[in-house]
């Protein structure tokens, strides 16, 4: 496996002046950042008390002394000429000198409890808030270098774990064991955390999208669905991979799973940019129609993935956006009988230039011994 880049080549830029850039053509003359994978991605700090304030001329990272260190420590690494300030109180007091002198005020509307915003709006009584949605979102979309390689690295370390449990993927071993071991691979192979929960579903619960690992013992005949990922820096990989336990699967569940991995190339063919996001959906659900599979189809066709696991844009019928270069996004279609089983194939793939490549590289076959 390659070696992490060094921290300091995560830089966060100058992200915070493409968002100061806007405010001539917006209605609030300083933006005031509370969600948590936001103020990461425009500063680097990765705690879990603090916000920023953007204007024309300031830019700050507000958070408590228990970060004192390390919020320093992470704005260096990130290259972030953000201002470090440690209120010794979080009141009325601090939002009148970083927000009084401005006339209005962009908030996260999709973000900032109503307890707060009502708080701030006391402390100045005179400055507009003005919600604002998808700011920083809308430009997180797009991941540059440093991104996309902490994404590739992530999903590599969910392939290796992936491959190191495979050989104790048998009858008898529980949902929990397996998911557990993931969990623990992937944190010795240099993760942060699983991105997410690790899904381990087998049986009929393998018929349940988002299923929880229970005890239940893998059986004989059983489908197994793994969806798994890594964080890495706080970006998370995201994959799925369906085996059938012990010996040959039947007719019936290599059908189901023929499909699904052959709607899920079609729709990973046609990944590239100015290509249509409902057409990466309409692909994989015409080749699943073809099978006689389209009502078995429950759910989206993918999302975005970065520094948090659904990001823009969505895959899904109803999706109005086109693809372009920079986004990672993932592509999972499958199919669910309920009280049965299901299949479900997923990979993380970046968009470039010329089409996409593939960040998921675990091996699709039916049986995890081979
Ligand atoms: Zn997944
Ligand atoms: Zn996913």
């Amino acid at each position: 496996m390659e070696t992490l880049l060094p921290f300091a080549s995560q830089s966060v830029g100058s992200r915070h002046r493409r968002i100061a850039e806007q405010f001539d053509a917006v209605n609030y003359d300083a933006f005031l950042v509370t969600s948590l994978p936001n103020v990461r991605w425009l500063t680097g700090f990765s705690g879990s008390n603090g916000f920023v304030v953007l204007s024309q001329d300031r830019f700050v990272l507000v958070t408590d002394g228990r970060y004192r260190t390390s919020a320093a420590d992470e704005l260096a690494a990130a290259q972030c000429p953000a201002e470090l300030l440690i209120p010794t109180e979080f009141g009325n007091e601090l939002y009148e000198t970083l927000l009084g002198s401005f006339e209005s005020v962009g908030f996260e509307a999709n973000d900032l409890a109503w307890n707060k915003h009502r708080s701030i709006n006391d402390a100045v009584p005179n400055v507009f808030l003005v919600p604002t949605t998808n700011v920083c979102e809308t430009l997180r979309r797009v991941k540059d270098d440093g991104e996309r390689n902490l994404l590739a690295r992530a999903s590599a370390i969910a392939d290796e774990a992936l491959e190191a449990v495979l050989p104790m993927i048998c009858a008898g071993v529980t949902e929990r064991d397996i998911a557990a071991e993931l969990d623990v691979r992937m944190k010795k192979l240099g993760a942060d955390d699983s991105a997410y929960d690790t899904i381990v579903a087998s049986g009929p619960n393998s018929a349940l999208p988002h299923a929880r690992p229970t005890d239940r013992p893998l059986a004989d005949g059983d489908l197994l669905i793994i969806d798994v990922g890594a964080r890495v820096h706080g970006y998370g990989s995201d994959m799925t991979r369906t085996f059938v336990i012990g010996g040959e699967p039947t007719p019936e569940q290599q059908r189901w799973y023929e499909a699904v991995v052959a709607a899920q190339q079609a729709g990973v063919a046609a990944l590239e940019p100015g290509v249509e996001e409902s057409r990466i959906d309409s692909v994989c659900r015409s080749v699943l129609a073809d099978f006689g599979y389209e009502d078995a189809f429950i759910h989206g066709t993918g999302h975005g993935i970065g520094l948090e696991i659904h990001e823009d844009p969505v895959l899904s019928t109803r999706s109005l956006g086109t693809l372009h270069s920079g986004l990672v996004i993932t592509v999972e279609p499958g199919i669910y009988f309920p009280g049965v089983g299901g299949v479900r194939i997923e990979d993380a793939v970046a968009i470039t230039d010329s089409g996409c490549s593939t960040l998921t590289n675990s091996p699709k076959t039916l049986l995890p011994s081979r």
